[in-house]
């Protein structure tokens, strides 16, 4: 998550609350460590603080028990070996479940395919498929809990220069969405991809034998996309209203937010974004009864998500079993982020 939280995103925590417990901290994998950005400050109105707060590490029994310990490990290409013994180091370090690193794209069908950086991919979707299914059977031996995390609507723009229908549109611009991590974006709105997208996820939900998924990128990825014609046409049959033409005179700014149409639109991105993880811990639940989905915003203030990304944190209870924020411990002069992720 999250292209409009860029400038805040930090190295990844799933701040998770299983049980209204919480999780650990954990390392970036490697392959994911140019992802991520400094701290700087938090959009929102009233302005969150990001002054340092004093934590309360876990220290009763009974908390700890009930804590996700989680670690990250980037399993892409491993060996079932290399797998055992990074799930025997995990639980030797206290960890109780291993959220996957490094291999979230499910777009990549050639080998060797030079993609976008930041779309996070370890190799093609046929690899991905036994690769969780070796790091799912590994952390499972030794008694982890096994989470895989894949992206969604943040893709290498060759999958939009396949398939340009797919592409999410700004509205401001009138072009294809272009996101700030330097990737392209499609829309959850088009069925096409997201039938494409469905399909992909089930299978590997299905034959990875994962304890459930952490869904990115279900979202939109600023204030103004999307304009894209499945939009439009959702949009006008849900409301009777009209999105603005793409690009068009006056700018988004005139052209909509002074309108009432732009609060239905809101509500309704709002309702698409939740109706679409819904659907997700559907597939979750069909390959696994008892499998979980995590979920978190990279922004902790009520108003950024919302008017950005679609995001309402009173929607997560609606579909997700683990929710938290994304962010990252305070480091002082003493201190590495190794060390604090051990
Ligand atoms: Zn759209």
């Amino acid at each position: 998550m999250r292209a409009p939280f860029r400038l805040f995103l930090s190295p990844l925590i799933v701040a998770g609350a299983l049980c209204g417990s919480m999780a650990d901290a954990a390392e970036p994998p490697p392959a994911e460590k140019g992802y991520y950005e400094k701290r700087i400050n938090i959009v929102g109105y009233p302005i969150p603080s990001t002054s340092p707060v004093t934590t309360t590490a876990v220290s009763d029994t009974k908390a700890v028990l009930q804590a996700l310990r989680m670690t990250g490990v980037a399993y892409a290409g491993m060996p079932a070996s290399h797998a055992d013994e990074a799930a025997k180091t995990a639980r030797a370090h206290g960890f109780n479940a291993v959220i996957g690193g490094g291999h979230r794209y499910l777009f990549s069908d050639l080998p060797n395919e030079k993609l976008a950086t930041n779309v996070v991919c370890g190799g093609t979707y046929e690899q991905l498929l036994r690769d969780a299914k070796t790091m799912s059977e590994a952390c499972h031996r030794h008694g982890l809990k096994f989470f895989l995390h894949q992206t969604s609507t943040m893709v290498d723009a060759s999958l939009i220069t396949r398939h340009p229908e797919w592409s999410a549109v700004d509205l401001a611009t009138g072009k294809p969405y272009q996101n700030s991590y330097g990737t392209a974006n499609t829309c959850l709105n088009n069925e096409d991809f997201m039938s494409e997208y469905f399909r992909r996820l089930e299978k590997l939900l299905s034959e990875a034998g994962a304890d459930g998924l952490l869904a990115d990128e279900i979202q939109f990825f600023g204030p103004t996309p999307c304009g894209c014609e499945s939009c439009r046409r959702k949009f006008r049959d849900v409301t009777e209203l009209v999105i603005p033409a793409n690009g068009s005179l006056g700018g988004w700014l005139y052209d909509f937010t002074g309108k009432s149409s732009y609060a239905k639109w809101l509500a309704w991105r709002r309702e698409r974004v939740t109706e679409t993880l819904t659907k997700i811990k559907s597939l979750v639940v069909k390959a696994n009864p008892d499998g979980v989905l995590i979920n978190y915003l990279a922004n902790p203030s009520p108003s950024a998500p919302y008017y950005m990304a679609g995001y309402a944190i009173d929607d997560f209870p609606k579909h997700s079993d683990v929710v938290g924020y994304e962010c990252e411990p305070a480091v002082t002069e003493n201190t590495t982020r190794s060390e604090l992720a051990t």
